[in-house]
């Protein structure tokens, strides 16, 4: 495509330190998922090899350096922009979705009229349902509100399929916890404007996060990723998503002190993060709850909340399940269990199971702590 490599160059830079990942759909043991990336050329042929066929992603960060990419060490990532995600859960589209996968997991050309028919039924819920312009009209609406602070647009991308994405760029700069930042941020976006579409989940993990790269082709849809102005109409963005010419990008466009209202929030929050910690520590001494071990062996712990594995290794000592996390939508199986905790290979989230009860069920020290003694009472462990 025309133009690609240089806008690629002008959004990630003439060298960057990324991930490309293109999850399949389906369990495929030989398919490989991810590519380190560094260069907009190495970036154009993986979109060309896999758009339109698999979701073409990529680290919304940079790690800085080959070093830090060979060994993911996010520590030393270099935070340039903050992305947000603007997505409708619709269940007809969902419905539409999870058939075509199955039909597709056989091989594309299997009951290929069928696979045709739901694509262009998945098409014409966006073109002409428009089913994602909730989202979109939210994150126009975010824009305006975003420009008025900080005096320029975020970046607006459509996804391909019922979202879109705002990117918000600044100059380089390093934060205390990133993520805690941007989703206190984000949260309060959501309950001040009251958005529906935005994703908290997201932002949540911003750090671990990746977003679709511009101008390639949604897996299912056919529809292109591509930018978007406030001023466009519905119409116009599905057009632009159909035809897929690259316009020219200028990241300077875009650059505001963003970071600076976020840096604000970090060392808050920091601040916060602190004191809860004293408490806590404060709460320990007082009650002794550290000599509380609840769970010797996460296998067994994780089977009474999971049931069976979806694969047993018993000679490595570890077992897998498909990722139980409500952000991944995972399918691999990709999440592993060993005797003292748990790892993700597709979200990279990771932990015991203290920290697993209070993730994905967001409960708080203590509700963890009720809910065990609980079981304990009850002598299920
Ligand atoms: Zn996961």
């Amino acid at each position: 495509m025309k133009g690609l490599q240089s806008f690629y160059r002008s959004f990630y830079g003439k060298r960057f330190y990324r991930h490309f990942r293109r999850p399949d759909e389906f369990i495929n043991e030989n398919f490989r998922i991810q590519f380190k990336v560094e260069t907009p050329k190495q970036l154009y042929l993986h979109v060309h090899r896999n758009s339109g066929t698999h979701p073409c992603l990529i680290h919304t960060y940079d790690y800085g350096s080959r070093g830090n990419l060979n060994k993911c060490n996010s520590d030393k990532m270099v935070f340039d922009r903050v992305f947000f995600d603007f997505d409708v859960s619709n269940n007809h589209i969902k419905k539409v979705k999870n058939q075509l996968v199955e039909l597709r997991s056989q091989g594309p050309g299997y009951e290929k009229d069928k696979q045709v028919q739901l694509k262009d039924q998945l098409q014409k819920l966006i073109l002409e349902d428009e089913i994602a312009k909730p989202a979109i009209e939210e994150a126009k609406d975010f824009s305006h509100h975003f420009k008025d602070v900080f005096g320029k647009y975020p970046a607006l991308f459509f996804s391909g399929c019922k979202g879109c994405h705002a990117y918000a760029f600044f100059n380089q700069f390093k934060f205390i916890n990133l993520n805690r930042a941007v989703s206190w941020f984000a949260g309060h976006v959501k309950k001040s404007f009251n958005y529906q579409t935005i994703d908290l989940a997201v932002t949540k993990d911003a750090q671990a996060r990746l977003s679709r790269v511009p101008y390639s082709k949604h897996q299912l849809t056919g529809l292109a990723v591509i930018p978007f102005t406030v001023e466009d109409k519905y119409e116009v963005i599905i057009e632009k998503a159909l035809a897929r010419e690259v316009e020219s990008f200028y990241r300077e466009d875009f650059i505001t002190d963003f970071h600076l209202h976020l840096q604000e929030i970090d060392k808050i929050e920091a601040h916060n993060a602190q004191i809860k910690e004293n408490v806590r520590r404060n709460n320990k001494k007082q009650y002794g709850s550290n000599k509380i071990k609840f769970i010797d062996d996460h296998r067994v712990f994780f089977k009474s909340i999971l049931g069976d594995p979806v694969k047993e290794y018993p000679e490595k000592e570890y077992v897998m399940y498909n990722c139980p996390f409500p952000g991944h939508d995972d399918k691999k199986p990709s999440f592993r269990v060993h005797r003292c905790g748990y790892y993700c290979y597709g979200c990279l989230k990771k932990g015991n199971y203290w920290q697993f009860l209070k993730d994905c069920y967001g409960w708080s020290d203590e509700g963890v702590k009720k809910h065990l003694n609980s079981l304990k009472k009850n002598n299920i462990h």
